[in-house]
């Protein structure tokens, strides 16, 4: 209600009073509102109409309120400013539909008449609610950098510093105390280099804010790593006010995230680069190649024998040898070199900026290979045993990107192959007809696994006979019937089989099947009495089971095992002379016979001969060729016969061609003979129906 009489006479003071950004009510001295402004319209929300009935003091919805009492002093006389108050907007009069808080300070003066009697009282409200809630977002802000878990730190336009929170004394280990007016570098690890700085300052000034990894120190003098953001407050002029240094202490995450890494790029054992690794130096050492024109070579090691040592000495053994071979190599390069562990014992070193031409780059690897052969075969001392060892290595030179890393390492696996066939210890380049071979022998492998599975292996025989030519037995010689090709000889398949490993179960089928063909024979009066004479490979008969495997054969097909007689060679029974005499013996108690094939090409001594139980010494075929036309060879046939007959045992020449050579034969006293002279190797009817016919 606005009553006229209490409005001001003057217009001015009237235009005053009603624009005033103050809310202004006029109180009546028993609590009848009389006089409101816009200002106070707006800021209950009501308008003065609404105000007739309304009696502050009668008034319900104030009762709660924390002004009532300042009310009160008012109409007691005394002039009172509140503090600020909280109103409900809603509520505050009971008449609006607002919503939301309001804080509003009220002054709060009675109004005296010349009497000195209360006339009016008047409310002069301010609206604080902004002020309120901007220092509520100070004290929120303060707060929060108190308890944050980064540590902060202010620096001014100087930067100098003027605060730091706790978390930063929790992190630096520096008080407030200890830094305030000094300047970042209080922190500063020292590791921290120029560019770095230079960068931070420039991007502060253009983007006001930086953020990166960097070192730190903390008062004890360790150093730590953090994530560190800083950012510029600026007065209006553009003037930088503060600087904000907030950041966490990522020590211990790096230290896991490092870790995760080493794991994953070093191999545990030797500490050296994995092939993951090598995998990037690789590519590095490529890439650098392409730039300068310098070649680099990769080198792939393997150590001879290893797994035979590991298996033989325990694992312990071989690893400390592997920690050793690793220390050794780092001693053969240079630092820029690259040394890693593929696994198990092979090792990969690449050699980096070796000449622009490419056979002095050859030259110079193959001078650090040949220091490393060396090295690498210099005894080892482990655990007070002494353990010997050489490497076989293969090399392959390369330049920029022209090989993929997957070709060169094949290409440095094929040399060390190669290498190792060389008879070990031993360092071979890489060339390419290496590889063609290696493919051949691939795909020899592939084929000869499916080729007992489809039952393309099978036997041919080969007539032995007396001096008048009267068949004493066969050899069983081994043909591969390939599909699509025909008829493989042994001499382009053994070797891979020895390699794989398929020599075992291919051998256990040849004694099968020459066994089973023995029993046939056993019922027939024209082949009854024939041997078959089957070649033993150097891998069957190192098995530890070979023994029991020709036992069961010979129980499982029920034959005469006189008329089995194996073929071993001098190489065979000389690599561990104590084990072939155990198992030729166990053999020969069963009344199996023995031959040592080839004869006269190895270096046989006689001492092992007599211990050896031999039946038979088979004349190798290339003294047969030439015994009538190289008088070296026909000594040698000779004194063997001799030395044959001396020991008391048997001889056959093998590769017997014509009379003239079976003349000789028989004339120094071999009267046994195999070879074309006879016939050729056959296919079982065919030699079934010569021997009958
Ligand atoms: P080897 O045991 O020394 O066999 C004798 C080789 O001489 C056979 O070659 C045979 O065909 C050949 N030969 C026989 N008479 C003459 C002749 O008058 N003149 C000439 N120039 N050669 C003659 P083949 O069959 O090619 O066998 C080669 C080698 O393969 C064998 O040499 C043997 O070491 C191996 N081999 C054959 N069969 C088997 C087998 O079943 N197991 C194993 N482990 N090795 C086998
Ligand atoms: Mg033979
Ligand atoms: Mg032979």
């Amino acid at each position: 209600m606005v009553i006229k009489e209490h409005l001001p006479a003057s217009e001015t003071l009237r235009t005053l009073f009603e624009q005033s950004p103050l809310a202004f009510q006029v109180i009546s001295p028993e609590g009848n509102s009389l006089l409101v402004n816009q200002a106070w319209e707006q800021l209950w929300g009501v308008s003065h109409e609404a105000m007739a009935n309304y009696n502050l003091l009668k008034d319900q919805q104030l009762i709660d309120k924390g002004i009532m009492p300042y009310i009160e002093k008012g109409f007691a006389g005394q002039t009172i400013l509140t503090p600020e108050i909280e109103y409900d907007k809603s509520t505050a009069t009971g008449t609006s539909g607002l919503v939301g808080k309001l804080w509003v300070r009220t002054f709060i003066y009675p109004l005296k008449n010349a009497e000195g009697k209360l006339s009016e009282v008047v409310l002069i409200h301010e609206d604080v609610s902004k002020i309120k809630q901007a220092g509520e977002s100070m004290q929120l802000a303060a707060a929060v950098y108190q308890a944050s878990a980064e540590g902060i730190m202010v620096t001014d336009e100087n930067n100098r510093i003027v605060d730091v929170n706790p978390a930063f004394t929790r992190i630096t280990g520096y008080a407030l105390d200890d830094v305030i007016g000094k300047g970042p570098e209080i922190m500063q690890s020292g590791k921290h280099d120029q560019t770095l700085d230079q960068q931070m300052q420039k991007a502060i000034l253009n983007e006001n804010y930086w953020q990166g990894e960097t070192w730190g120190r903390r008062k004890n003098g360790e150093l730590y790593a953090r994530w560190i953001t800083i950012s510029a407050i600026r007065h209006a002029d553009g003037s930088v006010h503060r600087h904000v240094w907030q950041f966490s202490d990522i020590t211990e995450k790096k230290r896991k995230d490092e870790l995760i890494w080493t794991q994953a790029n070093f191999d545990q054992l030797t500490n050296l680069p994995n092939r993951r690794l090598l995998a990037d130096r690789l590519q590095q050492a490529m890439s650098a190649s392409t730039r300068s024109g310098e070649h680099c070579a990769l080198m792939l090691l393997d150590l001879d024998q290893f797994k035979r040592l590991n298996d033989t000495m325990g694992h312990g053994v071989g690893d400390a040898m592997l920690v050793e071979v690793a220390r050794r190599l780092q001693g053969c390069v240079r630092e820029d070199d690259s040394i890693a562990r593929l696994g198990g014992d092979e090792f990969v070193v690449v050699l980096h900026e070796l000449s622009t031409n490419e056979d002095m780059a050859a030259v110079q690897a193959e001078v650090v290979a040949e220091k490393i052969r060396t090295e690498l075969s210099h005894p080892y001392q482990l655990d007070g045993v002494e353990y010997h060892t050489t490497p076989s290595i293969g090399i392959v030179t390369f330049r920029g990107h022209r090989d993929s890393k997957e070709n060169l390492l094949t290409h440095a696996d094929t040399a060390m192959y190669q290498a190792k066939t060389n008879g070990r210890n031993a360092i071979c380049f890489f060339d390419p007809s290496m590889q063609a071979a290696l493919e051949k022998r691939n795909q020899i492998e592939t084929a000869l696994r499916k080729a007992l599975a489809y039952q393309e292996l099978v036997l041919h025989y080969q007539l032995q006979v007396n001096n008048t030519g009267q068949p004493l037995g066969v050899e069983a010689l081994l043909r591969w019937n390939k599909p699509n090709f025909g008829i493989v000889s042994p001499a382009h398949f053994i070797s891979v089989a020895e390699e794989t490993g398929l020599i075992l179960p291919i051998g256990q089928w040849v004694i099968k099947t020459a066994c089973a063909q023995l029993a046939r024979w056993q019922s027939d009066p024209n082949l009854e009495n024939l041997s078959i004479a089957v070649n033993v490979s150097a891998r069957q008969f190192r098995e530890k089971t070979f023994v029991a495997q020709i036992t069961e054969v010979l129980e499982e097909s029920g034959i005469n095992p006189e008329r089995l007689k194996l073929e071993l060679t001098e190489s065979m029974v000389l690599d561990n002379v104590e084990d072939s005499i155990v198992k030729m013996g166990l053999l020969k108690k069963l009344g199996v016979k023995f031959s040592m094939d080839d004869f006269g090409t190895g270096y046989s001594s006689l001492t092992y001969l007599k211990r050896l139980p031999f039946d038979q010494i088979k004349i190798d075929r290339f003294f047969v060729r030439d015994i009538t036309t190289d008088q070296n060879d026909a000594a040698i046939v000779q004194a063997i016969i001799a030395m044959a007959n001396s020991l008391r045992l048997d001889v056959i020449a093998e590769g017997v061609e014509n009379e003239e050579q079976r003349g000789f034969l028989q004339l120094h006293g071999c009267l046994a003979y195999q070879g074309h002279l006879y016939g050729k190797p056959l296919p079982i009817d065919e030699l079934e129906r010569k021997v009958s016919g």
